[in-house]
């Protein structure tokens, strides 16, 4: 079939020259009809890695994150395709291009009437041995890069779209993205952050917005004597602080646990006595609370309060449920706090006892 009008662009990573000194993002002057799905195939043929397809769709994920209403990047099944031609078909494919200094390249094709691109196709150079876990090169980075281009990016001096190859680069700089949102607009997505009691949140608690694909870093803080628990909402983990990446509007509910003190608590004074001397020891003694059922307690801190201070005298495992103060002054009054320590190393509200 004749195409009238058509010119092909093709860019490849590395071996191209900077063409600009400027910060910002470069546009081609090409691009996808805003709101295009744009299906693309992978021939997995390299040797050198077993999940090519993974790291080309993760890259490819992370494009279409920005604003799917205004473009996405959809994979579409294996391709068998080793030809880098016009088929009608948006191909990825390895080819041993021998030591070019390429690493991989992006070819599209458009239409010169209106300078909307119509077809593209993506070639990784199997002279390289390709890695997917941190190696050189990383496909994932390649991926991106490649199809930064493929969405109308030309290179620039910094962040994913320079030439050249600067480590591993898995997520899209601000700038670059600035670039696709002229292209294709920017979806905004709220983030709802709320703290339950024992607590609060950086961010602060409270709504915020933020463009697709933005990653926001939400930490819980918990007050004295409590701890981070989980998270809720749309999260069930415990990691904190915890990244989240904004694809959708999200709510993120940081929860928190009191943490009790030791029950049970005793002390008493006894007297070691031995041939040649005596020995005052006060004898403590506490039970687990199981008010902290929710709570990992990994520790107990021992302290002694002396004239309004306190010091740590003992920390022991949380299986240990008796301290012996050994060699303490007879007829002198102690003050000990015995206090819980969970896991994250936070104190709870100390159990208090004098000992006489
Ligand atoms: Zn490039």
């Amino acid at each position: 079939m004749k195409r009238p009008g058509i010119k092909v662009w093709l860019t490849g990573m590395i071996i191209c020259v900077l063409l600009s000194a400027s910060l910002a993002y470069v546009l081609f002057g090409v691009q996808w009809p805003v709101g295009s799905n744009v299906p693309y195939y992978i021939n997995p043929n390299t040797a050198d890695v077993t999940d090519e397809v993974w790291a080309v769709y993760y890259a490819a994920e992370t494009w279409s994150q920005i604003n799917p209403a205004g473009l996405r990047l959809s994979y579409s099944g294996p391709t068998s395709e080793t030809s880098d031609s016009l088929n009608d078909s948006n191909n990825i494919f390895w080819r041993n291009d021998g030591d070019s200094g390429s690493l991989a390249y992006a070819r599209f094709w458009y239409w010169t009437s209106n300078n909307i691109i119509f077809e593209t196709n993506m070639v990784f150079n199997d002279y390289y041995n390709w890695s997917t876990s941190g190696g050189y090169p990383d496909i994932e980075t390649v991926a991106l890069h490649e199809f930064g281009h493929w969405v109308g990016l030309d290179h620039s001096s910094s962040g994913i779209m320079t030439p050249n190859y600067d480590g591993i680069q898995r997520s899209i700089d601000s700038d670059a993205r600035a670039g696709f949102g002229e292209m294709y607009g920017m979806q905004i997505y709220k983030l709802e952050v709320i703290s339950g009691a024992g607590g609060t949140t950086i961010p602060s608690p409270g709504v915020y917005t933020y463009y697709g694909g933005d990653e926001v870093i939400v930490e819980a803080i918990p007050e004295t004597y409590n701890c981070f628990y989980k998270w809720g909402e749309a999260y069930q983990g415990k990691e904190n602080p915890i990244v989240i990446t904004m694809n959708a509007n999200k709510v993120i509910f940081a929860d928190f646990r009191f943490i009790n003190e030791p029950i049970g608590v005793s002390g008493e004074r006894a007297l070691n006595r031995s041939l040649s001397q005596a020995e005052y020891i006060n004898i403590l003694s506490w039970q687990t609370n199981p008010i902290n059922f929710e709570i990992t307690i990994s520790n107990y801190k021992i302290f002694q309060v002396h004239n309004g201070k306190r010091n740590l005298i003992v920390e022991l495992n949380a299986n240990t449920f008796e301290y012996r103060h050994r060699n303490v002054q007879e007829n002198t009054a102690y003050t000990y706090e015995i206090v819980a320590i969970n896991s994250d190393g936070r104190e709870g509200r100390p159990a208090k006892i004098v000992v006489e």
